[in-house]
């Protein structure tokens, strides 16, 4: 009999430490084992990372795992330098880092979408066109660089994409391809599940944990060579990573929303640069910082410039909302009649769901807000209900002022629904379908709408981000967005840059296949410069604007920030500690400027009050290590949490 063993565990907890165990006696746990021990009263699963050979000092009583959850552990001592680096980078715990980087560590539930490769077409390597090859050639020549493959949409970026990864793999190597977390990847599915066959793993948000967990122990076991998923594969334990890919680089969804707030495409950089591999990222709309990295030549551009499948770029037409009364102006219904006329399609696009945004009293003002957050509540009409869409709270909708008794209540905006019952009473005899998180709750009708859509039996498809991203519909001539502005507003300064490349890309889904392609777009701003050069498709210039813009504000690009948000129930203590915080920072001279502690633009949610303060520098790595050195000595009450976000993507 071995003595028992003593075991450093890592748990998904906001506590930057280890925590030793004992095995029970004369087991053998490997480091990468996933564990379950006692904690306190209760019981945690964690992850085994090393093997001390003391007791450290101060321990006083070493308990004993419970037991071991996977035989086979899921990663490897190698593997840990990657998770102590996003710990360090994001200040998380290694627990925390772990969790985030391995399937099944943190809860979570599969979301209704397609299924892989059914009745996938077989799909053949394409003839590449001389700007495909070029790039290709550019990427595969180059050993350890990072290329942007800046392409219109509908250019033929995933054929490069693939032709790519499959060099990659016959070199002996792995490829990741990640794309923005979005349900409609099943076109890139099929032709993948073909040509790579046997060899492709998927971790996406709707497999079940069990599932993922078994995609992961191929992948590292070396089986699966070719890794397509969403933000978090960006981590997939690949013995000998030859390439990554981002998809549509720009996507909002490659940054977590959780601790550790990790950047998919900056872990993918620093992947690259320690294990040697290429990266390649790619969008017809670059992240502004993209842009300027490759305008500086830091990042090395390569271009295409046609479409490929018989398309042409679509016309553009501003509708000025002052003017032409909305939601559904009449050059715009005008457009959906003579597009069915044609026997063609159209795809309407929303980014709001529910059927109005406001409601409230036109005698006093009164709006109906949630009871949690700071926000007002969405009208939804088929549920009958008024929802947070930030903490889902819900509650019947009122015919009554509560402050002043009116009557004269009700509801203003739309959303969505209201879109669907408008085209519905205006063409009752059409065949009309809505696209939202609402709609396809139930499982499949998501697909069954796509391959309805596909096959010419719905005219119109309305919807929100759903139908903006990914879909490639032959039969498509007209995209109309119902309202550019819906994210203008926002007291963010990426407000622009992600409303220009929504418009970009919505209208990328018009005139892939026939030249005639078609797109209006209705907003109460045509002047606002992310729609004007959004609508005249001026990529450079709006690049420019923007980028002048950030330099007079000093804002990234041209400084970084970390944004530090303190929040809690109690509005005094979270004050108090943003407070402490803040001229922790100024006291240190952290970076060039604090901004802040102020509240947040959203300054409550879930009944958690938030208040921020913001670090600018141009001298990150200095900054961050000063920071990292100064939290701990912050006293922070249990009942306040800190959120650090390092390079946010949003200031909400
Ligand atoms: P992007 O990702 O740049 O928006 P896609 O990769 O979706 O564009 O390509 C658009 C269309 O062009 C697809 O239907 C694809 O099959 C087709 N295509 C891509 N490369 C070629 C090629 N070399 N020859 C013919 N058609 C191509
Ligand atoms: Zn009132
Ligand atoms: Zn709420």
């Amino acid at each position: 009999m071995t003595d028992r063993q003593l075991l450093d565990v890592a748990f998904n907890l906001p506590i930057d430490r280890l925590f030793t165990y004992y095995t029970p006696e004369a087991l053998e746990v490997p480091v990468g084992a996933r564990v379950i021990a006692p904690f306190g009263r209760r019981s945690l699963a964690g992850f085994v990372v090393g093997h001390p050979s003391d007791v450290p000092d101060g321990v006083r009583e070493v308990k004993e795992i419970t037991r071991v959850t996977n035989n086979e552990p899921l990663f490897t001592a190698d593997y840990l330098p990657l998770a102590e680096w996003v710990r360090r980078m994001y200040f998380a715990s290694l627990g925390e880092a772990l969790s985030a980087m391995i399937p099944g560590g943190r809860k979570e539930t599969a979301v209704p979408g397609l299924s892989l490769g059914e009745e996938a077409p077989a799909q053949t390597k394409l003839d590449l066109s001389d700007e495909q090859q070029q790039a290709l050639d550019a990427v595969m020549k180059s050993e350890g660089s990072i290329f942007y493959l800046f392409g219109i949409t509908g250019s033929g970026k995933t054929e490069v994409f693939l032709q790519a990864a499959e060099q990659v793999i016959a070199e002996g190597k792995s490829a990741i391809y990640l794309v923005p977390e979005i349900a409609l990847t099943h076109q890139l599915l099929d032709s993948v599940a073909h040509r790579f066959a046997g060899s492709v793993a998927v971790l996406h948000s709707r497999l079940t944990p069990s599932q993922r967990l078994t995609e992961w122990q191929r992948i590292r076991r070396g089986e699966a060579r070719f890794i397509v998923g969403a933000r978090s594969a960006v981590f997939a334990p690949v013995p000998r990573l030859g390439l990554i890919v981002v998809d549509e680089e720009h996507d909002g969804s490659y940054k977590s929303g959780a601790s550790p707030r990790y950047h998919a495409r900056q872990v993918a950089m620093k992947r690259v640069a320690e294990e040697k591999a290429r990266l390649l990222l790619g969008s017809a709309t670059p992240s502004v910082e993209a842009w300027h990295l490759m305008q500086s030549d830091k990042l090395h551009r390569l271009r295409l410039t046609r479409r490929l499948s018989g398309g042409a770029m679509p016309t553009v037409e501003v509708i000025d909302l002052a003017r032409d009364q909305g939601p559904l102006s009449r050059p715009l219904l005008d457009a959906l009649r003579e597009t069915r006329a044609e026997g063609r399609q159209s795809i309407l696009f929303l980014n709001r769901r529910g059927f109005a945004h406001f409601f409230h009293c036109r005698s006093c003002g009164y709006e109906m807000t949630c009871k949690r957050c700071s926000v007002g509540l969405t009208y939804h009409k088929e549920r009958n209900l008024m929802i947070c869409h930030y903490c889902g709270y819900r509650t019947n909708p009122i015919s009554v002022c509560p402050d002043c008794g009116s009557l004269d209540v009700g509801y203003s905006g739309f959303g969505t629904e209201r879109i669907e019952e408008e085209l519905t009473r205006v063409f009752p005899d059409w065949s009309i379908r809505r696209v939202d998180s609402d709609a396809v709750r139930k499982k499949g009708v998501l697909q069954e709408t796509i391959e309805q859509f596909r096959a010419g039996e719905i005219d119109v498809l309305l919807g929100t981000q759903m139908v903006a991203k990914g879909l490639n519909f032959p039969g498509v001539k007209l995209v109309g967005i119902v309202l550019a502005d819906t994210g203008l507003h926002l007291p963010d300064f990426r407000a622009a840059e992600r409303t220009f490349s929504l418009i970009v890309q919505v209208a990328g889904r018009a005139g892939r296949f026939h030249p005639d392609g078609r797109v209006l777009v209705q907003t109460y701003q045509p002047q606002n410069p992310a729609i004007r050069f959004a609508v005249a498709h001026d990529l450079e210039a709006f690049y420019a604007n923007e980028l002048s813009v950030r330099q007079d504000l000093s804002f990234p690009p041209f400084s970084r920030l970390i944004r530090i948000v303190i929040r809690g129930r109690s509005a005094q203590r979270v004050r108090e500690i943003a407070a402490r915080i803040g001229s922790a920072c100024n006291r240190e001279g952290l970076g060039d400027e604090i901004l802040g502690p102020s509240e947040c633009p959203l300054a409550t949610v879930n009944r958690n009050v938030r208040y921020q303060v913001i670090i600018r520098t141009a001298t990150f790595g200095a900054t961050h290590e000063r920071l990292a050195a100064l939290l701990p000595s912050v006293d922070v009450p249990a009942s306040v949490f800190l959120e650090i976000d390092v390079d946010p993507v949003a200031l909400l």
